[in-house]
């Protein structure tokens, strides 16, 4: 697996103000890496810095191997792309006119984007106005997806859905992992359901990485997830 996405002693915060200390990750090609902790932790600021938002203080991000570029459409080109929430979805028009929007080409197919949310599909015609949270999560992914990224950097897109939404959305997650050989990394309040189906998981508390491993690790080991997520330890 071609490692696509590196942070190497990353500290970044705000105005200054170090909210994020000695991050170090990587994703690779098809991996699925979830970021889990408690609300402040610092999941957020990481995957920003990771997307080029913000600028670590110290450490150093790259993607496919180079430095993160200045400008961030030049990330996006490169293939790093942030999933935006629902708000990147234009709700007075329909699916199929907001998936058309997001080419960039005349000849990008839409079929095998299409073919990892068959319920979009039976949706082309509707107003996105009209979609429940859930469809208007797919088709934001969706979107991401009609540019051809290598890298995913997906946050909290459970936020505000059903648990039964996110069971249904998060296999989509994987598929797409697998058929594109999509890196992925994600932000994500589900515990169990981000491990079922992430590679690896690191959990964040107070700005730092205190636990990390294989997502079946952690799965059979949730005393040490839970310990290591209310800082117990
Ligand atoms: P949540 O699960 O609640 O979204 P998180 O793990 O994503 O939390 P961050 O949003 O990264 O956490 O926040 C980490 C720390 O940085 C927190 O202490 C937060 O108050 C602070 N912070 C976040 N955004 C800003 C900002 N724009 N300006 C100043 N401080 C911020």
């Amino acid at each position: 697996m071609t490692e696509m996405l590196r942070l190497d002693a990353v500290t970044a915060g705000y105005a200054g103000i170090p909210a994020v200390r000695d991050i170090g990750l990587s994703v690779a090609s098809g991996e699925i890496v979830a970021m889990l902790g408690p609300n402040g932790a610092g999941k957020t600021t990481t995957l920003r810095t990771a997307a080029g938002i913000l600028t670590p203080m110290t450490g150093t991000v790259a993607a496919f191997g180079r430095p993160l570029r200045r400008r961030l459409e030049q990330n996006a080109r490169a293939g790093l792309v942030l999933v935006p929430d629902t708000r990147g979805v234009f709700h007075s028009l329909t699916v199929r006119e907001n998936l058309t929007l997001a080419r960039r080409r005349r000849g990008d197919s839409l079929d095998d984007v299409l073919d990892l949310f068959p319920a979009l599909r039976e949706l082309m015609g509707r107003r996105c106005g009209q979609l429940s949270g859930g469809e208007q999560q797919m088709l934001a992914i969706a979107k991401a997806l009609v540019h051809r990224p290598r890298v995913l950097l997906i946050d909290e897109m459970s936020m505000g859905l059903a648990p039964v939404a996110v069971q249904a959305l998060l296999p989509s997650i994987r598929a797409l992992a697998d058929r594109f050989a999509v890196g992925v990394l994600l932000v994500e309040q589900h515990i169990d359901l981000a491990l079922s189906i992430a590679d690896r998981a690191v959990v964040l508390h107070h700005g730092r990485i205190v636990l990390t491993g294989p997502a079946a690790e952690l799965r059979a080991d949730r005393n040490a997830v839970a310990e290591a997520y209310f800082g117990a330890s």
